[in-house]
């Protein structure tokens, strides 16, 4: 780009040329600020301008019982294979195994309102959907290597959740040794029902969790089949990540895992919180 072709004349040009420079310039000393401070603003913006952003991104939310106050969600942890009649059914040995982990993406949350049943748009490329029960525990505070017997005082909470999967797409792909995130990591894929406060419902260690489709009960287990605890998994997953306020934890669905198409009604339930009750649409 030429300024002997610029209509606008040589002074525009210079000027966006005397930026690109003094960005430049400039860039090492602010990156030194943001790295003291520990943002990670890529030093364009001028020392005392507040930066701002060509475009505002949503923070994923999720209501809090009892209170007006919103639980702000930052990553979304899965835990694989956490009942051993389900590690057996996905062909792997629950003796042998420790636990694994993946995440959804924080949008794949579909909140679920109590009493209310919510439309779940049969999602693309599957023909075999299947929903996991699952308890999520949600976190207040985090860390590194929590060890487990202060892990709980990292949670400010639990719902019941549903970790919705592209069965077909998951096998395929783990099959190919391919990363199988397309089968879990995608749109609506984490229904989920309101965060209850410790406080209210205090811990899950123990007591029954479901699923039924159309009123037949498809999954029925107890939580204190799980092979690792909600406290077991915080300090798990803390070893290879430092957790934080915000993080999300679907602690594994029991055995019994199957297949939904449209028009099916999905009823989870875990003893001490509400139904969460999502219907299967086109
Ligand atoms: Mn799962």
């Amino acid at each position: 780009m030429g300024t002997a072709t610029n209509h606008d004349g040589d002074a525009a040009s210079e000027l966006g040329i005397n930026n690109m420079r003094r960005k430049v310039i400039s860039g090492g000393a602010v990156l030194a600020g943001a790295a003291m401070s520990g943002c990670a603003s890529d030093g364009g913006a001028a020392a005392g301008v507040t930066p701002t952003q060509p475009f505002s991104v949503a923070q994923m939310v999720i209501p809090i019982v009892g209170s007006s106050q919103q639980f702000p969600v930052r990553r979304i942890y899965c835990v694989g294979r956490n009942y051993a009649a389900h590690a057996r059914e996905m062909g792997s040995d629950p003796t042998r195994e420790p636990p694994f982990f993946f995440q959804k993406p924080t949008d794949a949350i579909q909140y679920v309102a109590p009493g209310s049943t919510a439309n779940h748009p049969y999602p693309s490329l599957t023909k075999n959907y299947h929903y996991e029960i699952e308890l999520v525990a949600a976190l207040k505070s985090g860390g590194k290597n929590i060890p487990a017997e202060r892990a709980l005082d990292c949670v400010f909470g639990y719902a019941v959740g549903l970790d919705m999967t592209r069965r077909d797409l998951q096998r395929a792909m783990g099959d190919q040794k391919k990363p199988w995130e397309i089968g879990k990591s995608f749109d609506r894929s984490a229904p989920i029902g309101p965060i209850h406060p410790v406080s209210m419902v205090g811990h899950f260690t123990k007591g029954s969790i479901s699923l039924a489709v159309n009123g037949t009960v498809k999954q029925n287990a107890d939580l204190s089949q799980m092979i690792w605890s909600v406290a077991e998994q915080i300090a798990q997953l803390s070893m290879a990540n430092e957790l934080f306020a915000g993080d999300l934890i679907y602690s594994g669905t029991p055995e019994n895992v199957g297949p939904v198409v449209v028009g099916d009604l999905m009823e989870g339930k875990i003893a001490g919180l509400p139904t969460l009750s999502v219907k299967v649409t086109a």
